[in-house]
């Protein structure tokens, strides 16, 4: 049975352009979930095995066989492929931080054309790190702070990996030690993760998942905190930034070029070089160069230039269908392959850029550090020639945009409060949590997921949560779909806000004199800056006294699709905070592994466990009630 709009999507830009792909034959990733029906029982549980050439095994729920060829039975499948996923999301997020590392390193060296933007974070890093900061110039200092992040990912030791070491708090790091879970690099958990999946290596489903525990530490501080950290040094720490979201930003009369993706070090790139080409794009023709984000690239470049993002993971093809993307440039994670045949039909040319990440019937430009100026200027100059190619008859933007408020960096948020409680920033947000009038925090991270329709338990949960004076954050593609909501703006706290809520966020706004109240949404960024929210609850704890697994907090994926979200999920729940998910992984053929993310056995171990809900008003009660035992806890 055809799925109708309205259970594909809530957002009325997309609905727009799934009327032109239908009407034009054109499949879409909605099409293609249907053609998929009925999807594999086996695989949904998750008891399906194809580790070595004696399978595929599969295991029957209701009898017999219950064991593979080799005698793995269900919670042996089922541990081993979490294990490998979350190994596969933490090995994106590990390689995305190498790469911005490395730019570190070629920056020190001087042997790149990219610039340090933030020498005061830089320093803190390096003081964090143990390392001498006075008297050295800034390069030395970049070199070394490269040096110590490449230590993460591969050394010749047995120490606790050094990000992991520098910014965890003891009370965890002490609990990760009893349970054998931490970890020494990246490369090297992420190693031993494929050996002790491969067949006949390990069979006990609680080591497994111990094993996987201990990925989410690696994707946490190798990952996300490293890349968000070392990203801030090259490409600045966000501040506050306005912005529009949604189709409605592409413009038909200028050359629009969207970036898709996740690693700034090209996006950063391609948006100076739009700018930089403004003039030859007039002379072909066009109004100027207009450019737009997708998914996680386009988080880092709204955060850091303003860039306004044009959709999130979802609405990919729907960009191509307005038939004015005259280039859309990406680099990793997320992408569809299917966006050539829609370019094909509606118009733009897909540019591919690293050798990981090749599409068939896309343009391939090799992007590399040392010569991204000319890379960039050659992908933009391939936009102006598109434009010129675009059949203007063809063209239709929705005319959907929402002013948003975007980029705040945890030195955002407290610069904010500071203008409060200068000597003491801290101090007003943990007032407000201790009186009430902030019953404690969520955050929203993640995708969307084709089998939700689109943005809606996003917005729905986050609504019921902003109206019960909890404040939000939000990264990802949660953050795009809140914000093509409205509920990255100020007029959501008059509008939509709890009175406590509402009242904090307003004094806030005033103090900063920004003359409106902050939103109810504070919109953190990419996935990789998750460690933001990660470094917010440490230093809240920190403030507190207490463990950040004893704080009014939580996290929510309320549409998850990718295995980043899983490695980031299990991060979050090894720092002990509960988190939600609007589906399970494919984990439920096995009692024994699903009960164990969900219930008390890692809940005792660790303060945190994964809390399943897909109805966003139910999630919505269940997050609020655990912020209320959480408080009563707390003698608040
Ligand atoms: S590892 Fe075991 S369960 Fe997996 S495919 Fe091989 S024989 Fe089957
Ligand atoms: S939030 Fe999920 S879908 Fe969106 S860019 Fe990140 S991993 Fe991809």
């Amino acid at each position: 049975m055809k799925m109708s709009l309205d259970k594909k999507t809530i957002d009325r830009a997309a609905r727009q352009m799934l009327e032109r792909t239908r009407a034009d034959g054109v499949k879409t990733v909605w099409d293609r979930l249907e053609a998929q029906q009925p999807q594999c029982g086996f695989g949904l549980l998750g008891i399906c095995c194809r580790n070595c050439l004696q399978g595929p095994c599969r295991i029957n729920p209701f009898g017999e066989p219950s064991r593979g060829v080799c005698g793995a039975d269900a919670d042996t499948i089922v541990a081993r492929n979490l294990l490998r996923s979350v190994a596969g999301g933490t090995s994106a997020h590990v390689d995305h931080a190498y790469e911005v590392v490395e730019a570190l390193d070629k920056i020190a060296k001087g042997q790149i054309d990219y610039q340090i933007q933030d020498e005061h974070k830089l320093k803190a890093i390096a003081t964090k790190l143990g390392l001498e900061t006075d008297q050295k110039d800034i390069t030395t200092l970049a070199g070394e702070v490269a040096e110590k992040a490449f230590e993460s990912f591969t050394n010749h030791t047995s120490e606790t990996m050094g990000w992991l070491a520098a910014w965890a708090p003891q009370e965890r790091i002490d609990t990760w030690g009893k349970l054998g879970v931490l970890p020494r690099n990246a490369d090297r958990e992420i190693r031993e993760a494929m050996h002790q999946t491969t067949m006949g290596v390990d069979a006990d489903p609680i080591n497994l998942l111990l094993a996987t525990v201990k990925q989410g530490l690696v994707d946490g501080f190798a990952g996300l905190k490293l890349a968000t950290d070392i990203q801030d040094i090259i490409f600045g720490t966000p501040q506050p930034v306005k912005a529009e979201t949604n189709l409605g930003v592409l413009k038909a009369d200028h050359v629009n070029v969207v970036v898709h993706g996740h690693v700034p070090l090209l996006s950063e790139k391609i948006v100076e070089w739009c700018r930089r080409l403004e003039e030859e794009a007039k002379a072909a023709g066009a109004a100027g160069i207009n450019v737009a984000g997708i998914c996680c690239t386009g988080n880092e470049v709204l955060m850091r230039q303003g860039v306004p993002p044009a959709t999130n993971f979802l609405g990919q093809e729907l960009a191509l269908a307005t038939g004015a993307v005259d280039l859309m440039v990406v680099d990793a994670q997320c992408i569809m392959p299917s966006l050539i045949n829609v370019a094909q039909c509606y118009h733009g040319e897909i540019v591919t850029t690293m050798p990981i990440s090749k599409i068939p019937g896309a343009h391939h430009v090799p992007f590399t550090l040392e010569e991204a100026d000319q890379q960039a200027r050659e992908i933009v100059r391939r936009a102006i020639n598109s434009f010129k190619k675009r059949d203007m008859n063809r063209v239709q933007i929705p005319e959907e945009k929402v002013p948003i408020v975007a980029g705040f960096s945890v030195e955002a948020i407290i610069g904010a409060l500071a203008k409060i409680n200068a000597e003491d920033p801290l101090k007003p947000l943990v007032e407000s949590i201790k009186n009430g009038a902030i019953l404690g925090a969520v955050g929203t991270v993640g995708c969307n997921n084709v089998k939700f329709t689109q943005d809606l338990v996003h917005v729905e949960l986050v609504k019921q949560l902003i109206a019960n004076d909890v404040l939000v954050v939000a990264t990802g593609c949660s953050a795009h779909a809140l914000g093509k909501a409205g509920l990255l703006h100020p007029d959501a706290t008059k509008n939509v806000a709890g009175p406590g809520l509402r009242q904090v966020l307003t004094a806030v706004g005033e103090a900063a004199g920004l003359g409106e109240p902050l939103p109810p949404v504070l919109h953190m960024g990419s996935c990789v800056d998750n460690s933001r929210i990660g470094d917010l609850l440490i230093a809240l704890a920190d403030y507190l006294g207490v463990a950040v697994k004893d704080l009014p907090v939580a996290a929510s994926a309320p549409e998850p699709q990718h295995e980043k979200a899983l490695s980031i999920g299990t991060w979050a729940v090894a720092m002990g905070i509960l988190t939600h998910v609007g589906l399970p992984p494919h984990v439920l053929g096995s009692a024994t592994v699903s009960g164990a993310l969900t219930g008390q056995p890692v809940e005792s171990l660790l303060g945190g466990k994964f809390y399943v809900e897909a109805d966003p008003v139910k999630a919505a009660e269940g997050l609020i009630n655990h912020l209320k035992s959480k408080r009563k806890a707390l003698g608040l």
